[in-house]
């Protein structure tokens, strides 16, 4: 009998806090209070104290959060900011909007995040910034990241976007560099019912100057100090994140669950590569990413068994076409090439039944053994 298992189900994920949600709703509209207002306010404080870390700042994605934090830094032209090769395009989109250059640096064949042993030979007289992507739900390896940066007195800004609630140690994702972008696009460990981002600090002076960005610039009204945007975030948007941030160590603790579980059913398989958990750390699995030779045939397999995986991500960053300008080739970074070619995300959500995990993992394996 042949089930469909969606990669995301966010119905099953609102389904039980819709009530909450639904007096969310009136109350803004009650209230007004459109953009900005007391719902952002009062997320922006409980998210700064889940981090943390003593700022958040609420803005309309975590693309424009990635913006923000670099131009906060005084980040732009003639400048470089280093990246890794495998990631979301945001994380690399965002340094070329202020006009900076960026440096892609291959991954960790292990955690897939940026390899700190390359990062130093990436490194000019004009390099800034360090761009951190915590991939999949993972830290990166920070301590080493921290040492070169320091170094080099390099800032460290984290792309946070997929890893909301990791850690390392006691140290939260987002409390780890200079300054964080989150993304709560509906999808993410934390998503809003619609599009939002933050950034969350330590560092006053750059909480101000993010503050004033995102709303045109201005230092009390109609006086346009900086350089602005409307990056404001909704308040609907803020009052739904309030709600759903109260629910996310329970749901992350479902994802840790359902990671496990597929960890424990698959683990027999030498045809598969399973995620690696760093040791002292919590990974937030926002993606499940097994590694498998021919892949697009698996994925096609099971798709025709009704499951649905996703692939993070298809293309590395230095492959795609809007990318040229940096003049790369295939074989310039190896390991986020191999990561495209053979990546399969498993569906993974709080929702997901342990009846799910089994049929999923059974179906891979029997594929896998018959390939
Ligand atoms: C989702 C994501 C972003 C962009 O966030 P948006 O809210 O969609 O703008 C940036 N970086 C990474 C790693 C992401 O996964």
């Amino acid at each position: 009998m042949s089930r469909e298992i969606p990669f995301l189900e966010l119905k099953d994920l609102h389904a039980p806090i819709m009530g909450e949600l639904e007096t969310a709703f009136k109350n803004v509209m009650s209230e007004s209070s459109f953009s900005s207002g007391p719902h952002v306010e009062a997320f922006e404080r409980d998210f700064a104290e889940f981090v943390g870390a003593s700022d958040a700042i609420g803005v309309n994605s975590g693309t424009s959060a990635l913006h923000l934090s670099m131009l906060a830094c005084g980040i732009g032209i003639g400048d470089e900011v280093i990246a890794p090769a495998m990631t979301f395009i945001a994380t690399v989109s965002a340094i070329k909007y202020t006009g900076a250059k960026p440096v892609i640096v291959d991954i960790d064949p292990d955690t897939y995040c940026i390899n700190p042993k390359q990062i130093e030979a990436a490194i000019t007289e004009k390099t800034k910034a360090i761009i951190v992507v915590h991939l999949y739900g993972q830290a990166a390896d920070m301590y080493a990241i921290r040492a070169i940066a320091d170094s080099h007195n390099l800032v460290i800004i984290e792309d946070a976007a997929q890893a909301h609630g990791a850690s390392i140690g006691k140290t939260n994702c987002g409390n780890m560099g200079d300054l964080a972008a989150f993304s709560f696009y509906p999808g993410k460990n934390l998503g809003a019912c619609g599009e939002a981002g933050a950034i969350v600090t330590n560092d006053r002076s750059k909480t101000e100057k993010i503050r004033s960005m995102r709303d045109w610039g201005q230092l009390g009204k109609g006086n346009h100090f900086y350089e602005g945007f409307n990056y404001r975030m909704d308040g609907l948007q803020g009052a739904f994140l309030g709600i759903k941030l109260k629910y996310l160590k329970q749901w992350s603790e479902s994802r840790i669950n359902v990671a496990s579980l597929y960890k424990n059913l698959l683990n027999k398989s030498d045809t598969i590569k399973l995620p690696y958990t760093r040791e002292n750390s919590v990974h937030v699995f926002h993606i499940f990413a097994v590694l498998v030779s021919n892949r697009d045939e698996i994925l096609k397999k099971m798709k025709a068994r009704g499951i649905h995986c996703g692939i993070h991500y298809p293309t590395p960053i230095h492959l795609h076409n809007n990318m040229g300008d940096l003049s790369h080739k295939v074989g310039d970074f190896p390991v986020a090439e191999k990561v495209s070619k053979e990546e399969i995300s498993l569906p993974i959500h709080p929702s997901l039944s342990e009846k799910d995990v089994n049929y999923i993992s059974e179906n891979l394996k029997y594929i896998l053994d018959s390939n």
